[in-house]
């Protein structure tokens, strides 16, 4: 018998709250059952953007809305500036080169921030850039990256902020109005605690002014006519019922909890697994500005086959996280500590570790890395 646990940067593992929901018989979407779940959705999804703004439902994942975000708010040619950080900073330049955009890289280190003042300088020599895409949270890295001067930077260059807070939105605070971000998008899979097919996005004035003189071709991703559908409690085309449902009671189980007191309970896990890591004589890779959504750690040089941690520990003992990916391929290891997360299950995931360290040859004294996650656990 070998029970499961699941410490991903998404999925993330459901509650049984949400999980049952999936099993009832499906709605009709153009029903007044359906629109009394949409409406409490949309209710509760301004709450968690820290907005007045309409926050819109998509059928994809992730990576759909941020698609949508560029199809819908560029003309072709534009010049956009993208942080890029890792695999995700990536993803925006793919995106924007394949809708005929001019994108400008800010290439930073893996596990590096930016600092602003490269942003700055980047936007001095490029003022026609019209914005700036970035992650709030680089997952490949478990990088933070500096939300709110990125947003002030963007700003005062009359550029707009299009955030992927993909890994950040319900993990730790980022206020959508009171930090100027014009574009915030999310997925369901991360620290909604549901499975993945919905994107949420939400665009602020200014972003929506933009989306009338776009040119790009789009049509399933029509954010004008969603806004629109939406407001009515609709969508454009049929929803994914069954995972509004589970949104509904995930957003529940998110404002009962208190988004502040969410934000702390990944700050403590975090902080957890990295003396876990300290104790155990391992490497952060983001040593400067570490998201509390992931801990991405360096592995050590005796371990020969990096891939091979992430691989026994779900083979042998059921824990599955990630390793890297690209360059950071069987060098890093990543343990996630957002959405439906508490202590113990930080606890389980350190203890595997220290076991496959052990097996695969790099010697730590068993104990030591759970010893700093209990501590931890104990100051509070
Ligand atoms: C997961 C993730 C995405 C989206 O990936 P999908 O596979 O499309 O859900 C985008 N950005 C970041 C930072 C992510 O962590």
């Amino acid at each position: 018998m070998k029970k499961t646990y699941l410490l991903t940067p998404g999925p993330t593992q459901i509650p049984e709250s949400v999980s049952s929901i999936f099993a009832r018989p499906i709605i009709h979407h153009r029903t007044p059952a359906f629109q009394a779940i949409f409406d409490d959705v949309r209710g509760n999804l301004k709450y968690l953007f820290q907005t007045k703004q309409d926050v819109l439902v998509l059928t994809c994942t992730g990576t759909g809305g941020m698609d949508a975000a560029v199809s819908n708010l560029f003309r072709r040619g534009d010049k956009v500036l993208v942080v890029n950080g890792g695999k995700f900073g990536e993803r925006w330049t793919k995106i924007a080169l394949a809708y005929g955009l001019a994108p400008i890289e800010l290439k930073v280190e893996n596990g590096e921030a930016i600092e602003p003042s490269q942003l700055e300088a980047l936007a001095q020599v490029n003022p026609d850039a019209r914005a700036v895409l970035f992650q709030a949270s680089e997952t490949s890295t478990g990088v933070r990256m500096p939300t709110q001067e990125i947003c002030r930077i963007a700003k005062s260059a009359g550029m707009l902020s299009v955030c992927d807070a993909i890994t950040a939105c319900g993990v730790f605070d980022l206020p959508m109005d009171d930090w100027g971000i014009d574009v915030l998008i999310t997925g369901s899979q991360k620290a909604l605690m549901i499975p993945p097919g919905l994107a949420m996005i939400a665009l602020s004035e200014k972003a929506w002014a933009m989306t009338e003189s776009c040119d790009l071709p789009h049509f399933y991703f029509d954010l004008p006519k969603e806004r629109k559908a939406q407001a009515k409690g609709q969508t454009a085309w049929t929803p994914a019922i069954s995972l509004l449902q589970g949104l509904q009671e995930s957003l529940r189980l998110l404002k009962e909890e208190g988004l502040h007191n969410v934000f702390r309970r990944h700050e403590l896990l975090a902080k957890a697994t990295r003396n876990a890591v300290a104790a155990l004589g391992l490497e952060l890779l983001a040593k400067k500005a570490p998201s509390t959504a992931v801990t991405a750690v360096r592995l050590p040089a005796s371990i020969k086959d990096g891939k091979a941690v992430p691989k026994l520990m779900r083979d042998k003992y059921g824990v599955t996280i990630v390793g890297g990916q690209d360059e950071l391929e069987g060098k890093i290891i990543r343990l996630s500590h957002f959405g439906y997360v508490d202590r113990f299950d930080i606890t389980t995931g350190i203890s595997c570790l220290e076991l496959v360290l052990n097996e695969l040859g790099h010697k730590v004294e068993l104990g030591k890395g759970v010893g700093a996650v209990l501590k931890t656990f104990a100051e509070g």
